[in-house]
């Protein structure tokens, strides 16, 4: 274990770096047992377990920080990704981690692992955080493809780095119509395990050709865009705000709707959730991905075919920044929180 004195903060990227310790609760005879911290570090399972041979697993990722006096450690609305959570165990068959459970879970691993949370830094363009990982999976014995009878959930912390060291930089995306990460009906409207594991193959080929990340397209016409690699996507066009809608098989990210509101209250955009044509979003203004990790990531180029198309001259456009500043802004504390998105756990 790395102690808290030896962590080199400015250092720190986007990888684990194990904390001290992790919650952890059963679910067996039909209920969840209460949970407990223990020490940081590896589990034991059945080689039977269902999450290992039938995938099911769901996850969250969310972020506690200090705000901008480096007084308390805050959440980013906590209860989203308790709920979220619960969809995403319903639609695998698992029973679901209760909202409050969630939410005492989470508080005590960032209360627990306090010393690990890196410290604001004002000089910073972008923030370190600890990073949470809740997760649940079956982990009872089961052999024929069915539900089994024992779930694990565990939070675990790791303190990690700003997904961009230098802030903001535009990045490349290879729209690849060879391969989906969801399909009508399926899952990637949930945050299941089986969902990631398929991008993987197809983001290091556009890895090795030197872009960022992969754009996928809808999986039955190839026409529509549904996401970029394991974040939402967003254009502007004119004084509107273009998202694809949550139409099943695109994630429901929880900076994706933070946006969406506060395009539509205080940069006056109209807010469109809708099915968005590639070939609409490559005469797009600006365009940019969200997620948790890296919050707002500019879209710098879409290559399709041998063809690229640069967006906003490869800069960052000015409402891709206002989003976010004001989003940064409110999540640490720099702006007023009209919307109550911030918990304070410690
Ligand atoms: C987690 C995730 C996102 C982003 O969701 P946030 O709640 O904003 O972190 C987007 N797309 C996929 C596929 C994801 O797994």
């Amino acid at each position: 274990m790395v102690t808290p004195s030896e962590i080199q903060w400015n250092e720190l990227t986007f990888s684990l770096t194990p904390s001290k310790t992790m919650y952890v609760s059963v679910f067996s005879g039909n209920q969840w047992h209460p949970g407990v911290l223990q020490p940081y570090g590896n589990i034991s399972i059945s080689p039977a377990a269902g999450v290992l041979n039938y995938g099911q697993g769901v996850f969250e990722g969310l972020k506690a920080y200090h705000t901008k006096d480096n007084v308390g450690v805050v959440l980013f609305r906590p209860r989203d990704n308790a709920r979220r959570m619960i969809e995403s165990c319903e639609r695998i068959c698992m029973p679901a981690v209760p909202e409050e459970m969630f939410m005492e879970a989470v508080r005590n691993v960032v209360q627990s692992n306090k010393e690990y949370v890196p410290p604001y830094r004002p000089e910073a363009t972008a923030q370190g955080s600890l990073y949470l990982r809740p997760m649940v999976c079956g982990t009872g014995a089961v052999l024929g493809v069915a539900p089994a009878n024992e779930y694990t959930f565990i939070v675990f912390a790791s303190p990690v780095g700003p997904y961009f060291k230098t802030g903001f930089q535009p990045i490349k995306l290879k729209v690849d119509p060879h391969y989906h990460r969801a399909a009508p009906g399926g899952t990637g409207g949930v945050k299941a395990i089986g969902n990631y594991a398929v991008g993987m193959y197809p983001a290091k080929k556009a890895k090795q050709q030197g872009f960022s990340e992969v754009l996928y397209l809808d999986a039955k016409e190839d026409k529509y865009i549904e996401e970029v690699g394991a974040a939402n996507f967003f254009c502007i066009i004119g004084k509107s705000i273009i998202t694809p809608d949550l139409n099943g098989s695109i994630l429901s990210g929880i900076t994706r709707r933070s946006v969406l509101q506060l395009a539509q209250d205080q940069l006056g955009l109209k807010v469109e959730e809708r099915r968005l044509t590639l070939e609409e979003a490559l005469k797009a203004d600006e365009a940019f991905a969200t997620g948790t990790a890296a919050v707002i990531s500019p879209i710098g180029s879409m290559t399709f075919e041998d063809k690229t198309t640069i967006i906003k001259d490869g800069k960052v456009g000015p409402y891709t920044q206002k989003l976010y500043e004001t989003l940064l802004g409110i999540q640490h504390g720099i702006l007023p929180d009209p919307y109550n998105w911030i918990e304070r756990v410690v």
